[in-house]
């Protein structure tokens, strides 16, 4: 997708919450490029805990390339990730920073959840065994503990029927539940959403959108790239709006939604009514 420059003179609407919560993710002036375009301009991002970023904005904007740099599935060519006030390791390899391969930052990696458009759930595997898996393999965890734990975790998103089910007798809304059961099996700090309504019918869409506002509600941190306009201005306490790879408005919901908001954000949400 070909990306327009923006003007110079467009500047950042920004005005983060003076909360005093702690802060869980603090990403400072990371960017990343890929074959001499860049994805992601320097670029801030600050969630403190409990709180619901939703991150909007056209297609090839970078929020994807945004929400990967968080937990580094993709490392960000240059600044700086802390999770919990943990830097997230990383190591020159042929001149580029890479992700260092070592137990450190896979438990710091753990603490961060994901949650993708594409659920990526083992077809062989039970609902109850797919959101077991990470316990037993990562956590170590007893089996029948494992079970138990999966068990509660599908009850939480509404599947206590299903835990026995495998992907393919699931709706597509259902397959996305057991992602989020998945995710929270860790005990994540925080959970990054990307998309994750998007390959879903129409029809299945608002029963994920209910578990992530419930789960919004329990206090599970989110960042939630999404198009769900309507859902971003109930579930967000902030919104952040990216545009050719920049983050040009990043305010409280209440403003974002407001006459104050730059009018490159009004005028997306006019062209995606
Ligand atoms: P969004 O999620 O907002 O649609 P992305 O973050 O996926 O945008 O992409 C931002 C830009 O970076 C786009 O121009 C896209 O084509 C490019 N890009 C993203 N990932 C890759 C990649 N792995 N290789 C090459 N280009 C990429
Ligand atoms: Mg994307």
């Amino acid at each position: 997708v070909a990306v327009q420059a923006l003007p110079d003179d467009i500047r950042p609407a920004i005005e983060l919450p003076t909360s005093d919560a702690p802060v869980t993710i603090e990403a400072r002036n990371i960017s990343k490029q890929f074959g001499g375009h860049t994805a992601l301009h320097p670029t801030d991002l600050i969630v403190r805990r409990g709180e619901v970023v939703v991150i909007l904005g056209p297609s090839g904007s970078g929020k994807s390339t945004l929400l990967r740099t968080l937990n580094w599935i993709e490392p960000a060519d240059d600044g700086d990730i802390r999770i919990d006030g943990e830097s997230l390791p990383w190591r020159f390899a042929n001149g580029r920073r890479v992700r260092r391969g070592d137990a450190a930052i896979n438990r710091t990696r753990q603490r961060i959840g994901m949650v993708f458009q594409h659920f990526g759930l083992f077809k062989t595997y039970t609902a109850r065994e797919n959101v077991a898996l990470g316990l037993i393999k990562l956590k170590k965890m007893p089996r029948a503990e494992a079970f138990a734990k999966a068990e509660a975790l599908l009850t939480r998103v509404g599947l206590s029927k299903q835990v026995g089910a495998f992907p393919v007798e699931l709706s597509g809304g259902q397959r996305q539940r057991v992602a989020i059961a998945r995710a929270l099996s860790m005990d994540p700090v925080a959970l990054l959403f990307d998309e994750p309504t998007s390959a879903l019918d129409p029809e299945t869409v608002n029963e994920v959108l209910n578990v992530m506002t419930t789960i919004a509600h329990e206090g599970v941190t989110m960042v939630v790239v999404t198009h769900e306009v309507g859902f971003a201005r109930r579930i967000a306490d902030r919104v952040v709006f990216m545009e050719a790879g920049r983050k040009l408005m990043d305010l409280p919901v209440a403003r974002a939604f407001s006459a104050e908001a730059p009018e490159r954000f009004r005028a997306f949400l006019r062209h995606i009514d």
